[in-house]
């Protein structure tokens, strides 16, 4: 009988499971938010992923349920565990995630390196932060931010009074996280995998470029970092996945200091863009991990196929028509660029696809992927 999992969520993420599970024999379901989801290959059901009643009538035919996304409510998760469902990453676990002030909490208690941070309640609260930092910080929401949604520099006590009062609002607790703004030489990202039963593998530590922040492109590993740097993210990304009991797939971004340290900034428990280049670039690519590990299956190899892996995101996609009209010029011109379609309407901004390319040239292998995805945004 085949392995059976669940994936809530009806996005790329899961959109981009669908492959591996197709090799290895995974029954693989997703439960999309609405028709025509990028996910809509493996959607087995539409519905709201807050109603407890929608994802246990999912949950039922699955041996495991994962996740394509962050969101699902506390209580849906433990109805889920309660009624007898494997879930992983655990609630406990994305507890940690969902929240930016538990997980700065959480990483602190760890003794893991972060920007200076406090928990703020009102203007005078960030005024004595920003006092204390050189009167610049990045205040963030707490919940619900993604691609820089919800993160904002501020260098006046009363420049975050909206997002004050819709915490206020919001009612459980109503604080704001703010950090120093910190010097940056570039960001990192460091993923692994952890399986339920405890094996940990790591791929390389890649850098990021994000834009207005987004990700915007990633390369694999980190040009010029130095193999302790490298131990140092994996260190550091291992302790994460342990101390949390994290099962799957654990990015975590991280800031390369200019002085040299390394500063963890976000922590997101599923596969993540920038771990997307391992589809093409890796023996075994993040989605495939993921679904052994939360499978608890052996975990295969994350080693390169080929000394750089560049990826460069689709961002909003043709001013006109759609990202399959351009395929055939570009596969003219690049025979050996991997690209990515999500299967999503063109937008401005919207994350729509990705290309790949691989080599032993890093200057080379950039400009390919640069160049590819050029095809795709006028
Ligand atoms: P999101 O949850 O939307 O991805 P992040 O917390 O990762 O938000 O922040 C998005 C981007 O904003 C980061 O990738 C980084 O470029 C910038 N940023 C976030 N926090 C800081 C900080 N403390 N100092 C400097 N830049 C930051």
């Amino acid at each position: 009988m085949a392995f059976r999992i669940g994936v809530i969520g009806g996005g790329q993420l899961a959109r981009m499971m669908v492959p591996p599970a197709v090799h290895l024999g995974v029954d693989i379901r997703v439960l999309a938010e609405q028709e025509g989801s990028s996910a809509r290959l493996a959607a087995t059901a539409v519905g709201d992923y807050h109603d407890v009643d929608t994802v246990l009538a999912f949950a039922r035919d699955v041996d495991v349920v994962t996740f394509d996304h962050e969101h699902v409510p506390q209580r849906v998760l433990h109805a889920l565990v309660e009624a007898g469902v494997a879930v992983h990453p655990s609630p406990g676990a994305l507890a940690v995630a969902q929240d930016k002030l538990v997980m700065r909490e959480r990483l602190t208690a760890l003794g893991l390196p972060v920007p200076a941070w406090a928990a703020v309640h009102d203007a005078a609260e960030l005024a004595a932060f920003l006092g204390e930092h050189g009167g610049r910080a990045v205040v963030k929401t707490p919940r619900g931010g993604y691609d820089g949604k919800g993160v904002r520099v501020v260098s006046g006590a009363d420049e975050a009074d909206d997002w004050f009062a819709v915490v206020a609002e919001q009612g459980d607790g109503g604080a704001l996280l703010v950090e120093e703004l910190v010097e940056f030489r570039r960001e990192l990202a460091q993923l692994v995998a952890r399986r339920t039963s405890g094996q940990v593998e790591a791929w390389s530590l890649v850098e990021t470029v994000q834009r207005d922040g987004v990700c915007a492109e990633v390369t694999a590993p980190a040009p010029g970092a130095e193999p302790v740097l490298q131990r140092e993210a994996e260190a550091i990304a291992r302790r994460v996945a342990e101390s949390l009991g994290v099962t799957g797939v654990l990015a975590v971004e991280l800031f390369e200091t200019v002085d040299g340290r390394l500063l963890v900034n976000e922590l997101a428990m599923r596969p993540h863009n920038t771990g997307h280049w391992s589809i093409d670039g890796a023996v075994t690519s993040q989605f495939e991990q993921h679904l052994r590990a939360v499978l608890d299956l052996p975990l295969g190899d994350p080693a390169p196929h080929r000394p750089w892996s560049v990826m460069v995101n689709v961002l909003g996609g043709p001013a006109e028509g759609t990202m399959a009209e351009r395929l055939p010029a570009i596969m003219l011109a690049q025979p050996g660029a991997k690209v990515h379609d999500y299967g999503k309407e063109p937008r401005p901004g919207r994350k729509v696809g990705h290309v790949t390319t691989t080599g032993d040239d890093l200057a080379d292998v950039r400009s390919r992927a640069r160049a590819a995805v050029r095809f795709f945004e006028d």
